[in-house]
């Protein structure tokens, strides 16, 4: 292990190299793996491989750490985490640009929003407290329930926000008195080791590590007799394996997953101002969102008029780079998700069913672009509405009947968001009460916020991340029964 710098001089364009960060070094690797930049299929950097021992060691210096960190106040904890909000800040510029180049998302309508989120986040989390709560206090005795931590988090990450669904772990697992070790996707790890490399500057060593490497370190992790809770987000079959694997040291879990979330638009829905927030939250960050409208289920009565005006609204962005700042619609972000969106596209027209825009993949463009594709009412059967796409294509279902509608939207292994439009928002209420969902938006889409619990009901997850459920989930309750 090697102390090679700790200072962070702020730039526009970080160029590496990168390291781990193990107990608050920076640490170099025997091996190292390509990130493809999707806009370009071309490799971007190389990152480092972590061997299980530096895995080992990231979690011991977790682990020594967390006996000094857990004795400070949350004054104090708040204080650090507002010195990385601002350390971050710092580096907002080169930490979007490197989030448009390794994940693909427009720069502007992306990556910068993302990063600022991020920020934001952290210190809107460190402001919050969880106080002791008196349970009972008689003439004999006192009862006090309180929230200690855990001990060492870890956390594993997908690709598709990889700023924002690590720090939405880390500001609560520190604020609650963790100590974390991160481990980013494979195929987008470089902003994590940034926003890591930035965090050795701030918290003491061993308060927050990043590992990358192959997905073989995610079982390692769970497995591991030192870590007392994962936080991870990612699909539900990965999230299986981890429940398996994390049941042998009885692990805490936090698991957010996959999707296939419906928007019900209603018979007198004001659906033509919709239809932006409808286009954006089925194809926003190329769709591959785990909340993203996956079905978009429209009534009879205006089903052509609606179809054309939303092709049309399609029809206006543009797909490509995103640090071209006409780009609004991005590439899929690595080539196995290139590859799995096309087998929708292959099984759409396989079966015949509508194409009404896209479909056809340009083979001779590099990178890993899929133009926006609209299904026009395939069947309640088909791939396209059962399985979770994770990319750009949005089918267009036509219903008849909200009860009937109703049942289809629910009728799904997953639960995690959904929305309903319409202008009598009691009805739009009483629908969404009854979808089988952790969240579900009602005339609006994605409203989020650190006091939101953000969560999937059925296989889309267990727990909750943001509010103050979610950061109960990085504490154990503990009962405190005194006689007076
Ligand atoms: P993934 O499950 O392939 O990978 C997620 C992470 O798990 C990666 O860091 C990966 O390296 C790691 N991993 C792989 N195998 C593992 C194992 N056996 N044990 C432990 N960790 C392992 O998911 P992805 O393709 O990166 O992300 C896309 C999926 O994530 C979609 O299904 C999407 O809906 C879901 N997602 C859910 C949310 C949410 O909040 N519910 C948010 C974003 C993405």
């Amino acid at each position: 292990m090697s102390n090679l710098s700790r200072s962070i001089a702020p730039a526009n364009l970080f160029e590496g190299p990168y390291y781990l960060s193990i107990a608050g070094e920076l640490v170099e690797t025997k091996d190292s793996f390509a990130v493809i930049n999707p806009a370009t299929g071309l490799v971007l950097a190389n990152a480092p491989a972590a061997t299980s021992e530096q895995l080992d060691q990231a979690v011991t210096a977790a682990k020594s750490a967390f006996k000094r960190w857990s004795l400070l106040s949350y004054d104090e904890r708040q204080s650090y985490l507002n010195a990385y909000a601002d350390a971050l800040e710092v580096h907002r510029d080169e930490l979007a640009r490197l989030l448009t180049l390794e994940q693909g998302k427009p720069l502007k309508s992306g990556a910068e929003p993302e990063v600022d989120q991020s920020i934001s986040w952290i210190r809107q989390i460190a402001a919050r407290r969880i106080p002791v709560e008196i349970l009972e206090d008689t003439d004999s005795h006192i009862v006090e329930l309180h929230h200690t931590p855990l001990g060492v988090v870890g956390a594993i990450t997908p690709w598709n926000f990889p700023v924002l669904l690590a720090l939405w772990k880390v500001a609560p697992a520190l604020l609650t008195d963790n100590t974390m070790v991160i481990k980013p996707s494979p195929f987008t790890p470089l902003t994590t080791l940034r926003f890591g490399q930035i965090a050795q500057s701030v918290f003491p060593p061993g308060v927050l590590s990043i590992v990358s490497g192959g997905n073989e370190l995610g079982p390692q992790m769970t497995a591991h007799p030192d870590i007392a809770k994962i936080s991870f987000t990612g699909s539900t079959e990965t999230g299986k394996h981890v429940i398996r694997s994390a049941a042998g040291t009885v692990k805490r879990l936090t698991l957010e997953m996959g999707g296939n979330d419906a928007a019900i638009v209603l018979p007198d829905a004001d659906w033509k101002a919709a239809i932006p927030q409808l286009f954006w939250g089925a194809i926003g960050n190329s769709g591959q969102w785990c909340v993203g409208i996956k079905r978009l289920y429209i009534h009879r009565s205006f089903h052509e008029e609606f179809v054309a005006a939303f092709v049309e609204y399609a029809r206006q962005q543009k797909l490509g780079d995103g640090l071209d700042p006409d780009v609004t619609i991005g590439p899929m972000q690595n080539k196995m998700q290139f590859d799995k969106v096309r087998t929708f596209l292959d099984d759409i027209k396989a079966n015949g069913q509508k194409i009404v825009l896209g479909g056809e993949v340009d083979e001779g463009r590099p990178g890993y672009f899929i133009p926006v594709t609209v299904v026009d009412n395939p069947p309640e059967n088909s791939k396209i509405v059962q399985e979770e796409q994770f990319g750009p294509i949005v089918p267009i279902i036509v219903y008849d009947e909200v009860d009937d509608v109703i049942e289809r939207a629910n009728d799904s292994p997953f639960g995690l968001g959904g929305s309903v439009w319409g202008r009598d928002t009691r009805l739009a209420v009483a629908v969404a009460n009854r979808l089988e969902t952790g969240m579900v938006w009602v005339n609006e889409m994605h409203t989020q916020g650190v006091d939101i619990p953000f969560g999937g009901h059925k296989q889309s997850g267990v727990g909750t991340e943001g509010g103050h459920e979610g950061r109960l989930l990085f504490t154990n309750p503990k009962t405190l029964l005194i006689k007076k």
